[in-house]
């Protein structure tokens, strides 16, 4: 099984050194979020991730849930997990004090679906589609809704899930068939197929709330006519207690490559309850409320599946002994750790930069969230908002797709024991594949982002991105011109990269298409140097407090400069060659 600890002293030099941000400072409701809070957090979060819910993975994987005479059974260990994990408050962790929650801010909770991550991604999977619908029904229903369920939700009483998918309809949902009739009570009866719902069923909680896209009779078709309803597994009585079962049958689980804990359900819905949340036809834009922060969350799953498989490739590295290194000369014929070796270690501190990067740029990405939510000023609100929805694709889609680089590069440090079950590394591999599927997948992600987010009505916000990113890395510092230099050169990349596709979306869309995920990936890139840069303001100011601890930083970053950045480049060389010989291929 791999060992994991939790990377506490990362985060916590995160938040006490980067969380400086004047608009993020700004906000009253998180004042009182000290460090030393934040400290106890973590620490009990480390606890609870490394003892309870990490050996949750190899117990999932080898029990996969199951479908027993109608009911889904979790695999061995998961109840009793799962109870000691929402007594103790972790359902609650970003939640709204009003409905039971402890009002944490994203900066926090990022950090622990980052360890819940790491720990087991299969166990988590029941609690996160509840904070997205808790965040969909927070958004989008009516106070007595949100007083009726929320409450339960926050306390993990009762789960969430998010119902889309259809045999006919994945990324286009327009084609969605499942029918909604209303009542004369105002509610509605619910019928059609969901097919890969995660948690769509389970033995963990008393109720699971659905939440479910469905197109009303009268409705248009297409997208335009989609709308959301709130669809109880049992029916919830006036003084909120749970009733009768509704309309809701699970028709099987799907056997899976990886997150085998994760109960992954068809469901029928047979004029089931529904109830409709927010206006009616708005369906799809109420389900992105919830998708789009859950999209940040697949993206940071991903950060954790890596962060477990460098620990252990780290560890697994200075045991084993094979070969001589270079500077070996011994004559007895002793072999070296792997770790001597300059490929070992290239592979090493890929997966570090890329790892410490991307969890610098998440931080500043809960920051810009936080603000998007809650800063009082309009304006401010609005340009962080176009931040998040710029930086929403790129962090679900490269963090998830950097995760399967770095499980596979694990597998190849530990050699033919990685191939093998015994050390569980394969299974870190076979679990992080779904993330660039679900959500959308990464080149849907990659569509939306060129076609939607480059250029919008706000304006073009990577030009807005860019100009953000020379403001906060502008420095006197001697010793911080070769980074911010080669940040620079990377940014007239991707300024001549952004002004091409802007080009080309008015006169060849296929190749726009043919580049988004180019587009994405130097985007991405550039973005994880823009983050090593605010690591390294604060690591050559505060070098003497903790020499081997920003030492460690600073080389680090002189790896993903010299090593890991030049990518963004490559991308956008392939990216401008155009689209013409792919269309005109002939497949045979
Ligand atoms: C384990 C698991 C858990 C899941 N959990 C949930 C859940 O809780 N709720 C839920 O509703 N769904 C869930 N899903 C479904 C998941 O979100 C979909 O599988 C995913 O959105 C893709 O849809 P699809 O499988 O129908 O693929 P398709 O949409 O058929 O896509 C097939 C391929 O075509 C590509 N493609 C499609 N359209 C375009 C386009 N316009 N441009 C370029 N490429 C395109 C895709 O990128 C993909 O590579 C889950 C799936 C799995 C496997």
């Amino acid at each position: 099984m791999p060992s994991y600890i939790a990377p506490v002293d990362d985060m916590m030099f995160l938040f006490e050194k980067l969380r400086d941000n004047k608009n993020y400072n700004e906000l009253e409701k998180y004042k009182d979020v000290s460090p030393e809070l934040v400290k106890d957090i973590l620490e009990e979060a480390a606890k609870i991730n490394q003892n309870l819910i990490l050996p949750l993975a190899k117990a999932g994987d080898e029990n996969p849930a199951i479908l027993e005479n109608g009911v889904v059974r979790t695999p061995p260990g998961y109840k009793e997990a799962y109870q000691k994990y929402i007594e103790d408050g972790w359902t609650s962790l970003s939640c709204d004090p009003k409905y039971g929650g402890q009002g944490m801010p994203r900066t926090v909770s990022a950090f622990f679906d980052e360890m819940i991550s790491s720990a087991s991604l299969a166990f988590k999977l029941y609690s996160e589609l509840t904070l997205g619908a808790y965040n969909c029904i927070h958004h989008h229903a009516t106070d007595e809704i949100k007083n009726k369920y929320l409450p339960k939700m926050v306390e993990g009483k009762w789960s969430g899930t998010m119902c889309l998918t259809e045999p006919v309809c994945g990324t286009d949902l327009g084609l969605l068939k499942t029918k909604a009739i209303e009542q004369p009570d105002g509610t509605y009866k619910i019928t059609g197929q969901k097919i890969f719902i995660t948690s769509g069923d389970h033995d963990l909680t008393e109720n699971i709330i659905h939440l479910v896209i469905a197109r009303a009779t009268d409705s248009p078709k297409g997208t335009k006519g989609i709308s959301l309803f709130l669809v109880p597994k049992f029916i919830v009585k006036e003084d909120g207690t749970v009733g009768s079962r509704n309309g809701i049958s699970t028709g099987s689980i799907e056997t899976k490559m990886g997150i085998k804990g994760s109960a992954t359900c068809v469901l029928n819905f047979d004029e089931a309850t529904g109830i409709m949340i927010g206006p009616k036809n708005k369906g799809l834009s109420q389900m992105f409320t919830m998708m789009n922060l859950e999209r940040i969350v697949v993206g940071i799953q991903g950060l954790g599946i890596s962060e477990i498989a460098y620990q252990n490739s780290l560890n697994y590295a200075k045991e084993r002994k094979q070969g001589k290194s270079n500077n070996n000369k011994s004559e007895s014929g002793k072999a070296d750790s792997i770790i001597e070796h300059a490929d070992i270690r290239k592979t090493l501190l890929n997966m570090k930069s890329i790892i410490e990067g991307e969890r610098a740029l998440c931080f500043w990405l809960s920051q810009q969230t936080e603000v998007s939510l809650n800063h009082d000023d309009q304006k401010i609100k609005q340009e962080a908002l176009d931040m998040v929805s710029l930086m929403t694709p790129v962090v679900k889609s490269l963090f998830s797709d950097l995760g399967m680089e770095i499980t596979s590069d694990a597998m190849q440090i530990f050699g033919g024991y990685g191939y093998t079950k015994d050390q569980g590394i394969e299974q870190l591999y076979r679990d992080n594949r779904i993330t660039p599927i679900y959500e959308g997948t990464n080149s849907v992600q990659a569509a939306d982002l060129v076609f939607r987010k480059l250029s919008t009505k706000n304006g073009n916000i990577v030009d807005k991105f860019m100009n953000l990113i020379k403001s906060e890395t502008n420095s006197d510092d001697e010793k911080m011109k070769p980074f911010v230099d080669t940040l620079n050169y990377n940014l007239g990349i991707l300024k001549k990269f952004s002004d091409w596709t802007i080009d080309k979306i008015k006169t060849n869309k296929d190749d726009v298409s043919a580049a988004a995920n180019d587009y994405l990936k130097t985007l991405g890139y550039i973005s994880l140097a823009f983050s090593w840069v605010k690591v390294l303001t604060v690591s050559f100011k505060d070098f003497e407090e903790n020499k081997k601890f920003h030492e460690d930083k600073i080389n680090t970053a002189k790896f993903y400069f010299e090593k890991v950045l030049p990518r963004a480049e490559q991308h956008y060389k392939s990216a401008i060659s155009g689209s013409s010989n792919i269309m005109n291929f002939k497949f045979n």
